[in-house]
């Protein structure tokens, strides 16, 4: 089914992309100051610019032997240009595209999977770049305060795609308290003195607002990041003004001690690469993370190595995890949060810090998206599923059973040969992805992101599947 002709022949643009079109290259803003997150941000992008970066004005990935990595960020960062001349099952290229959740629409298919377009202006001219994402980096909320993009993340979902962080572990992020939730279950487990986490109350709506805290308290409203829907309240009166706000919200709020505070400590987890902050206001807003702020990198701990670890595992495992903390002026510290794949990044470090990010997408996509034997440029996914579901379909069931023979060796020895250390587990296609792990179309709800947990029963499963599907294909193996 040619999806790109059936969804854009209602005229609604003009014009139209095949996905091995290409759009000249944005020039990247200059880098934010390094206080500065460098996403996700608020900024608009200029104005008749083409969104979705480019490294050069001609693909630097071979067409016909490359995996599609498509990046949620704003266009503050080039993410290109951390996967140029990467490579992955020995010489398959990253064909990078970017894109903000605003940019983006799709649709999921049960057997073929997702379909992204990107929404760019081209000289003038609306049009959209069409492409199956192979993999997923998600560099922006998909929840802010005026924003929720979980009808996209659902299409990713529905369609497979493997991503950091996990869709799944995503999903759970898009309500505050329901992270904090887990939090408090980690808290219960390691004890308070060990995982020092903020006390708080949760409020559905503004109803039970009632009891006066003691003050001052920080109302936190709604879903937001960046400051937002945060208010510190030093009277009853005010705490009375503001569950009214609430009420109008139609959100639900929490409360917590406002802590006089000596700096914020940010924890950060990538991959196995961990890094400490603290950042102090200079505009003197009670929020560290709002205005100017001074950073500085400080030593990881094994406390604060603690926390990133415990927050790591959360929802079926993080890729990428930040724990937000404050220093208190009593000398405690107080957590207050976590973030995932969206994490700020902080300092002169982000260059490095994406750098890592990068290494962690590339080693996940060598796991997630290794190529069927049966592969073409159009069908980069799901192809050998595909062939095996539908049976007749396909050139090789009609082959004369010698010839049959030959190419079933031909791709076993190709799984083989793309699997350097012979590890079955290794030997999958996109429509062979680990049991219970992301991208598995059917996966159980649980996805298992560490590779080699349950490995043994795992590569059992994998070289099971893999007799089935070549039996379905080619006969009784
Ligand atoms: P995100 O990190 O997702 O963007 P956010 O910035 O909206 O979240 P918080 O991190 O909870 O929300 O709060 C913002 C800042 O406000 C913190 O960095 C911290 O400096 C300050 N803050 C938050 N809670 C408290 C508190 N209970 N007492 C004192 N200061 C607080």
């Amino acid at each position: 089914m040619n999806f790109l002709k059936r969804r854009f022949s209602s005229g609604d643009l003009q014009g139209e992309l095949r996905d091995e079109d290409f759009i000249p290259p944005v020039a990247p803003r200059k880098g934010p100051s390094p206080s500065a997150p460098s996403s996700p941000s608020k900024t608009a992008s200029a104005p008749g610019i083409g969104r979705g970066f480019f490294s050069a004005n001609k693909p630097t990935y071979n067409r016909d032997r490359c995996k599609t990595l498509l990046v949620i960020d704003d266009c503050h960062t080039d993410w290109s240009k951390y996967f140029r001349g990467k490579k992955i099952f020995g010489d398959w290229d990253i064909r990078v595209e970017q894109a903000e959740f605003s940019e983006i629409n799709l649709a999921a298919y049960t057997d073929s999977g997702c379909m992204v377009d990107i929404q760019v202006n081209r000289n003038g001219t609306k049009v959209v770049r069409s492409f199956k994402p192979d993999f997923l980096l998600v560099r922006q909320h998909v929840r802010d305060a005026h924003e929720d993009w979980r009808n996209l993340l659902l299409g990713f979902q529905y369609g497979g795609v493997p991503s950091i962080n996990a869709l799944h572990s995503q999903y759970q992020f898009l309500d505050k308290p329901w992270v904090f939730a887990h939090l408090i279950m980690i808290q219960k487990r390691l004890g308070k003195e060990m995982f020092p986490l903020i006390e708080q109350a949760y409020y559905p709506n503004h109803k039970e607002m009632l009891i006066t805290p003691k003050f001052p308290v920080v109302v936190k409203i709604g879903h937001a990041h960046s400051g937002l829907g945060k208010v510190k309240i030093d009277s009853p009166h005010s705490f009375q003004d503001i569950a009214s706000v609430v009420a109008v919200t139609k959100s639900y709020a929490t409360t917590e001690q406002f802590i006089e505070g000596k700096y914020d400590i940010h924890v950060q987890k990538i991959g196995n690469n961990y890094k400490a902050y603290l950042r102090k206001s200079i505009s003197g807003n009670w929020k560290a993370n709002t205005g100017s702020a001074m950073l500085e990198q400080i030593a990881m701990n094994e406390r604060f190595k603690t926390w990133a670890d415990e927050c790591a595992e959360m929802f079926g495992g993080l890729d990428m995890v930040a724990v937000e903390a404050i220093q208190g002026k009593d000398g405690k510290e107080y957590i207050i949060e976590v973030n995932g794949s969206s994490m700020t990044l902080l300092g002169e470090t982000q260059e490095e810090d994406r750098r890592h990010i990068a290494e962690l997408v590339l080693g996940k996509m060598q796991i997630y998206c290794r190529p069927t034997p049966t592969m073409s440029k159009t069908s980069s996914t799901g192809g050998l599923m595909h062939y095996a579901m539908n049976g007749s379909q396909g050139p090789t069931p009609q082959m004369p059973p010698q010839q049959q023979q030959m190419q079933q060796n031909q791709q076993m020895s190709q799984i083989q040969g793309n699997n350097p250390q012979g590890n079955p587990a290794n030997a999958r296609g996109p429509g062979m992805m680990p049991i219970g792990g992301q991208g598995q179309m059917g996966s159980s709800p649980m996805p298992v992101p560490q590779v080699g947990r349950n490995q043994s029963m795992d590569e059992e499963d994998t070289m099971k599947n893999l007799r089935k599907t070549f039996a379905g294909i080619f006969g009784d193996m």
